[in-house]
């Protein structure tokens, strides 16, 4: 920069200088290397103007739609960087006056004025600046743009600043001057008439007072509409940019997670807290065989209705209303739909935490048991499969045995193989029959039956085993007992299968004994079947748990088995309509006792695996414990 420089150049560059110190200040503290370099630019600048105009005031105006250097326009409002543009209008600034002789700290205190709460002149006075002065009522008015040094005077009183502190315009440079504000009580006049008057007859009010010209009221006036419109739109265009991006967002959000329902291969139901459907997938509609329109606000438990259709729930769903969802379903519908209640569901919480809804999964209930039905076959396919070898195995080593050619220890192998093959298929038999009963093809033919005979057949065909393992085994029964209504070959099972434990469980030495008694009382309606050891016993906490299906105890002995034993022996007890009682303390033995209804002349009706169950009747004991 030169003596010669073009003035013009540089008024451009100080308002650089300046407009890069008020950005900075914003952004570092005020002895930061990048805010004093510019200022002291700024500085420079200042200095090298004062130069050139020999000393006068330098002042910069906003006026309008212009910027004004010493009265000159420079550029047009609009083309000014925000930050010096806010300085003017946040302030309601006119023009900013710097004297020769302003320094770099006169200059930041200008730059901090931004962020000043108050009035901006103060701020400078508080500060002691006075090479900088700040005026917000003057008000230039340019007599032409291509003669800058020839402005016209200074309007009148300005509407909306303090009265004019005198134009800061040196005499030389032919510029604009300030105009005396008005006088004070018109202006309080002029605030107290537009108070209650709307936007546009404020202006129009405001506008009289700039301006007695009709034509020139008008141009203000169009003139301001237009810059309030523009900047209106672009405020509402913000604020309206935000709004649509939130918008597309939880449109994409809301895609997203529809695609992703509608992609699930299982069915989808979302229900608010009460239970009530929000949202159902395809699938979901598929499975309830409505489609959402017509089950919408619906309660979930409405699906209950449709048969063979089940809805996952988790039971211990708990609103902040403390209604349990699962509950209702237990209570308004069928026990089936009640019992498939899953842990398939996912709770809605909001921000506080509390249940807004669920999601859940209902599962098809056609699938499953589709499914189920392929095991259950193949089980029974398998295990039938493995008897048809077991047998003729079995065949030929009692054959073998026959043979009296045979020596002593090889005899005594043939024993053990053929042990070892009953065992298999007692153990063959056990699958099969739980199988069967899980798919409701165990039938049961029962009939008027002698105690005494069902007792004396299974521990006839227990005695070989009893005896080989050194106990005495015996069949006990009162005189006169009445008959009993059960299906003999399944009721002799029960009993075998109890002498089999008893046999397992009771250590050589033992006695077991079976016994038929009326029970204490008379007038039960049943007979008992006892099987009593003097073995291992059960503990207290296991008793309950053996009727469990795979459930072993652990006990003194370790003995083979499938844990499946007891828990077909009660169920097939029961489903002759008996019971299967349990006496037992460990290490002094066990006593099972089985409880068959009399024959009192009931017709025999095949009984499958379907017991009667009422609708709120909780699924029974041994539908549970066969997993059905
Ligand atoms: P497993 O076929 O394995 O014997 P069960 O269902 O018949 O299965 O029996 C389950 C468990 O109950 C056994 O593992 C055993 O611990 C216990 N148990 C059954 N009967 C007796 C008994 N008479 N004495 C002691 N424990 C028994």
């Amino acid at each position: 920069m030169t003596e010669t420089q073009d003035p013009k150049m540089l008024w451009f560059s100080f308002l650089k200088a300046f407009t890069r110190a008020l950005t900075q200040i914003n952004l570092y503290k005020p002895d930061h290397p990048q805010v004093r370099q510019a200022l002291d630019e700024g500085q420079a600048l200042l200095a090298q103007i004062a130069g050139s105009l020999a000393g006068a005031d330098f002042s910069v105006t906003l006026d309008n739609d212009k910027l004004l250097i010493n009265g000159t326009p420079l550029l047009a409002a609009d083309k000014l960087p925000n930050s010096l543009r806010n300085l003017f209008t946040k302030f309601r600034i006119q023009t900013i006056t710097f004297k020769p002789g302003v320094t770099g700290d006169d200059l930041l205190a200008l730059c901090q004025v931004q962020s000043h709460k108050g009035e901006a002149k103060d701020y400078l006075k508080e500060r002691g600046i006075d090479r900088v002065k700040i005026d917000e009522a003057i008000y230039t008015k340019v007599g032409s743009q291509t003669s800058p040094g020839l402005a016209g005077p200074g309007l009148g009183a300005g509407a909306g600043g303090g009265p004019g502190k005198g134009a800061g315009q040196g005499a030389g440079d032919g510029t604009a001057q300030a105009a005396p504000a008005a006088e004070t009580p018109a202006e309080e006049k002029i605030s107290e008439k537009i108070i209650d008057l709307g936007l546009e007859s404020a202006l129009a009010a405001i506008v009289a007072r700039v301006t007695p010209d009709p034509a020139e009221q008008r141009r203000l006036m169009e003139l301001l509409t237009s810059k309030f419109k523009q900047e209106m739109e672009t405020t509402v265009n913000k604020a309206l940019e935000g709004l649509r991006g939130e918008k597309k967002k939880v449109e994409n959000d809301m895609v997203r997670t529809q695609s992703v329902m509608t992609s699930m291969a299982d069915g989808v139901v979302v229900v608010d807290k009460d239970g009530n459907i929000l949202m159902m997938n395809p699938q979901a509609e598929a499975i309830s065989g409505k489609p959402l329109a017509a089950l919408s606000g619906k309660k979930i438990v409405d699906l209950s209705q449709i048969e063979d259709q089940v809805v996952s729930l988790a039971k211990e769903i708990t609103s902040d209303t403390k209604t349990d969802v699962s509950q209702e379903i237990g209570k308004t519908g069928s026990s089936d739909l009640a019992e498939t209640v899953k842990k398939a569901t996912a709770i809605i919480q909001n921000e506080d935490g509390k249940i807004v809804g669920t999601v859940s999964i209902p599962t098809d209930a056609a699938k499953l048991k589709q499914a189920e039905q392929l095991q259950q076959d193949f089980i029974a396919n398998m295990t039938h499969e493995l008897r048809s070898p077991l047998t003729s195995i079995k065949a030929a080593l009692e054959m073998l045995k026959l043979d009296t050619d045979a020596s002593a220890s090889g005899k005594s192998v043939l024993n053990t193989a053929i042990r070892n093959t009953e065992r298999l298929n007692s153990i063959i038999t056990d699958i099969l029959d739980f199988s069967k009963l899980q798919s409701g093809k165990l039938v049961f033919h029962q009939d008027e039956e002698s105690p005494e005979d069902i007792a004396k057949e299974a521990v006839d065909a227990m005695r070989a085993w009893a005896t080989s393992k050194g106990l005495a085994l015996e069949a006990k029964t009162e005189p006169g007992l009445p008959r009993v209504y059960a299906d003999r070959r399944r009721t002799v099972q029960v009993l075998i299968n109890l002498i089999s434990n008893a046999i397992k469980f009771t250590p050589q030495g033992g006695a077991i004994e079976v016994s038929a008694d009326a029970g204490k009382d008379a007038m039960s309606g049943s007979v008992f079947f006892s099987v009593k050891d003097n073995g291992s016993g059960i503990k207290k906490e296991d008793q309950a748990k053996i009727f469990e299906k795979f459930v072993q105890a652990v006990s003194g002995e370790k003995v083979g088995g499938t844990g499946l034993g007891l828990a077909i022996t009660k169920a097939m007890v029961v489903l002759q309509g008996g019971k299967l009682l349990l006496d037992s303390e460990p290490g002094r033995g066990s006593t099972f006792r089985v409880g068959m209804p009399v024959y009192t002349g009931q017709v025999d009706q095949p009984v499958f695996e379907k017991p009667p169950q009422t609708a709120v009747e909780e699924k029974s004991w041994w539908k549970k414990l066969l997993g059905m």
